[in-house]
């Protein structure tokens, strides 16, 4: 539990926090990833290699106390989403943090529900992310916690939020940077504060104030994502997470702009 870090907010924006892993933060060797399937993968029953997990679309979704029909349900609607978020962000996690598992209530892993915590995201000590939601413990969650809303899209701004902390695992490890990104893809993913999604950022205080800023300069959902897309391919060709100024330029080079002034405001760059 000494590896997770909660943030307490306010529920209303349903934001959380991250830890990114401390060990290894460069990740394994790309080349790594390509190589054949271990015996591990063998699937005893049909005796057929399949492929090992290797992104979001393979994560697992676990409950202690859902109903089979309400766990179905958010699992469909977290999946949906997570393809969403693969297409949007140009990229899926790295895949030494597959097979990833988002947690709907407390467990051994999440540990206890602390009113007024949102959720969290870690990796656990093999590398793999883990996201804790805690929807059947929230007492007042945006949608009440029914099969029926579980699915929606807008249900899973939560869900998407952490998987983009873990998307970010080995591409930025800088959470001023991460959370505004973070809040951005959530809002589009799940089509919460649209169409116009820089609505919400309006604020001057930490983090958001980047996204604030960014916005202003022309930043907007597309432009987001090609942000996030590009981050990923930088990041993941050389294997290793990307500076402030780093991420700033690529900004200013999708915005038409120069994005370094809003990281400089925002503490991120000197
Ligand atoms: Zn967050």
């Amino acid at each position: 539990m000494n590896k997770l870090m909660t943030l307490v907010v306010p529920l209303a924006a349903m934001l959380a926090a991250c830890n990114l892993p401390t060990p290894d933060m460069a990740g394994p060797d790309a080349s790594s990833d390509q190589s054949a399937p271990d015996a591990s993968y063998v699937a005893a029953d049909a005796g057929q290699i399949v492929a090992p997990p290797s992104g979001l679309l393979d994560s697992h979704v676990v409950c202690q106390g859902c109903t089979q029909e309400l766990l179905a349900a958010k699992t469909a609607g977290i999946l949906d989403a997570m393809e969403k978020v693969i297409a949007y962000a140009g990229a899926d996690i790295r895949p030494a943090h597959a097979l990833a598992t988002f947690h709907l209530s407390d467990d051994g892993f999440c540990g206890a529900y602390a009113p007024g915590t949102t959720g969290f995201c870690s990796a656990d000590a093999a590398g793999l992310a883990q996201f804790c939601l805690f929807d059947l413990e929230k007492q007042n969650r945006a949608l009440a916690f029914t099969p029926e809303n579980a699915a929606k899209a807008q249900d899973q701004l939560l869900a998407v939020h952490e998987s983009m902390h873990g998307w970010f695992f080995d591409r930025v490890g800088n959470y001023g940077i991460e959370e505004p990104f973070c809040k951005m893809t959530s809002f589009v993913i799940s089509e919460n504060f649209g169409p116009d999604f820089c609505r919400f950022f309006t604020g001057s205080a930490y983090p958001d104030r980047l996204m604030t800023d960014l916005c202003a300069l022309g930043l907007d959902a597309a432009k987001t994502g090609e942000v996030l897309h590009q981050v990923a391919a930088k990041a993941d060709a050389r294997n290793s997470a990307l500076s402030a100024s780093e991420f700033a330029d690529i900004v200013s080079g999708v915005i038409n702009a120069d994005a370094n002034p809003a990281f400089r405001a925002a503490g991120l760059i000197p």
